[in-house]
This record gives structure tokens, sequence and C-alpha cells, in this order.
């Protein structure tokens, strides 16, 4: 059996998954803000409690939301205070008697899509994950690559490509989380959607109220009735996207560009994008299909189980 734990910043969810990568159990629970020791207490109950009702020792894998600090090991999740300078493998080890496996989310999202998902038949796979924050990954054969810091495929944090400031000189300059200027997240995210639709609000019709200043789903419900903010807001949305992901599609190359978060619903990103990536890359080039993610919402946790499932 593999047990999935997809630790987030409001709640932990629980997956079990049997040899054929069926879901036989799933349960989720608050996530402790502050307290590290009851949230090893949750995912350790959840653990023998599985291993009883399966008769069986799973194998555990855990997805959180943030990064590895590859010198001390402990992971930086800035979002959830209780997890954050924690090593969670080494203290869950101790506890539950077996090896765990901990990974970055977007990378669990990522490889979850590499078994029976959108990136089932990819050699070289991209996951771009459009929510709070902007996710990514690479994983190729099947294989999550990490890097020598963790950070492979943090897409959010390139800076936009440079012609994006002649194209469009009335962009915001953005500071990002991170410590950058001009992250990708920054524009691209549906944090950076709403920074957006701000900006332009005010640009075009002076002001922008508190209930004026709408958030992702919103202004995808402005562009499809042509509010003329929102229509310019996804044009310039969209051109930084493509213009990014034509970047990376001329690192990669890659066979699939797999979309996951709140914005992958969103139609616009496959009907405009292919055509929009092909001015940022070699002409005649043939472009990553785009696809949304298959598993949606279950990414997380199932690709968290997946972490052991790969390893074999
Ligand atoms: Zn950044």
């Amino acid at each position: 059996m593999y047990y999935g734990f997809d630790i987030g910043g409001t709640k932990i969810e629980f997956s079990v998954y049997d040899t054929s990568l069926n879901c036989v159990f799933n349960d989720r629970t608050p996530a402790p803000k502050k307290d590290y020791g009851q949230l090893l207490g949750i995912i350790s109950d959840y653990v023998i409690n599985a291993d009883k009702q399966f008769s069986c020792k799973g194998d555990i894998g855990i997805g959180y939301p943030g990064v590895l600090d590859v010198t001390s090991k402990t992971l930086i999740c800035p979002n959830l205070p209780s997890l954050h300078g924690q090593n969670i493998r080494v203290d869950l080890n101790q506890r539950l008697d077996r090896p765990i496996t901990v990974q970055n989310d977007a990378n669990c999202f990522a490889l979850s899509e590499c078994y029976k998902g959108a990136a089932e038949n990819a050699r070289i796979a991209l996951a771009v994950t459009l929510g709070t924050g902007l996710g990514g990954a690479i994983c190729i054969n099947k294989q999550i690559i990490v890097g020598k810091n963790a950070s492979a495929g943090e897409f959010g944090h390139m800076a936009i490509p440079g012609n994006m400031l002649q194209r469009h000189p009335e962009l915001p300059v953005t500071f990002c989380g991170c410590g950058g200027q001009s992250c990708l997240e920054t524009y691209c995210s549906g944090t950076g959607l709403a920074g957006l639709y701000k900006h332009y609000k005010i640009l075009m019709d002076g002001s922008c109220s508190d209930q004026e200043a709408l958030l992702g789903p919103d202004i995808i419900a402005a562009f499809e009735r042509k509010e003329p903010v929102a229509e310019k807001v996804i044009d310039v949305y969209l051109d930084i996207l493509a213009a990014a992901l034509g970047d990376l599609t001329m690192l990669f190359d890659p066979d699939v560009l797999v979309f996951g978060g709140g914005l992958a619903k969103f139609s616009e990103l496959y009907k405009q994008l292919p055509e929009r990536m092909a001015h940022y890359t070699f002409t005649n080039m043939q472009l990553p299909e785009l696809s949304m993610a298959v598993f949606g919402g279950e990414g997380g946790v199932r690709g968290a189980a997946l972490l052991n499932y790969h390893a074999q």
C-alpha cells in the first residue's frame, strides 16, 4: 500500500492507494498552524490506523507547501509555521520506523500526472500550477528533476522576459516574496492576475474601489461578458504567460505542459496560448500539448503516495 499526505497551508489530506493505484481511503483534517507535535501526531495516527485497517506497513510519501533547505535538510514553509524549519522526514522516521519520502507539492502534482494522467505518455513533461502562487515542476521519464538546491522547476520565480516591458510599458513593477523583482508568479498566479486587474482598472477607469478589485473567477467572468478592463488584463496576462512558456519550451522542448490550480479551468489558456507561444519559439516548432490536469485537486496527495511507487 502507498500512503500519501498532502500538507497544505490549511489542511492535511491523507489517501491510501493499492498497488494498482486505486484510492482505497481518503480523509482530511485541518493542519495545525503552529503546533509541530500535533502535526506529527495527526500523521502518525493516520499511519497507525491504516496499517491496522489494511494489515500492512505502507510506504509514506509527503507533499508540503514550500522548499527544502538542502544545507540544514529542514523545510522552508512560511505559510505553515508548524512545519517551517522542521525535518519531518527524520522525525516521522523515528516514530513510524520506515523510510519517509518528502517532496514539494508542485513536484507531487506533476508526478501524479505522469501516471495515468495528462503526462502519462510524455518523455519530458512540465507542470505549472496557477493558484494563489505559481508552482512548477519538471519530470523526465516519469522522474522528478529536483536539482542541486531542490529548486528545479520553480518557474514562478523567473523574472518575466524583458520584452514584456517593451510590449506593455504600462506594466506594474512587482516585488516577490522570494526577494526577487518582476517574478512570473507576481503577474501570472491567481494573486498576480488580481493585481494586474487592479492596476489596469486604475489606469483605464481612474480608480479601483475594494468592491471593484476583482479576484480570479470574477475576472474571468468579467472577461467573458467582454468588460474592457478584464479583456485588456487577460490579453496582457496571456501574453506574459505565453512568453514564459515559450522560453520554457526553448529550454526543455517538452512533450506536454500540464496546468493545475484554480486557473487551469480557464478555457482561453488552451485556445490562445499555442498561437501566442509560437511568437517566442522557433518557427514551425511543434509546441508541447497543453493539457488540464486529469487529477485536479487529488493530484497533490496522489503524487505524494506515488513518491515511493515511482522509486520502485
Ligand atoms: Zn519570486
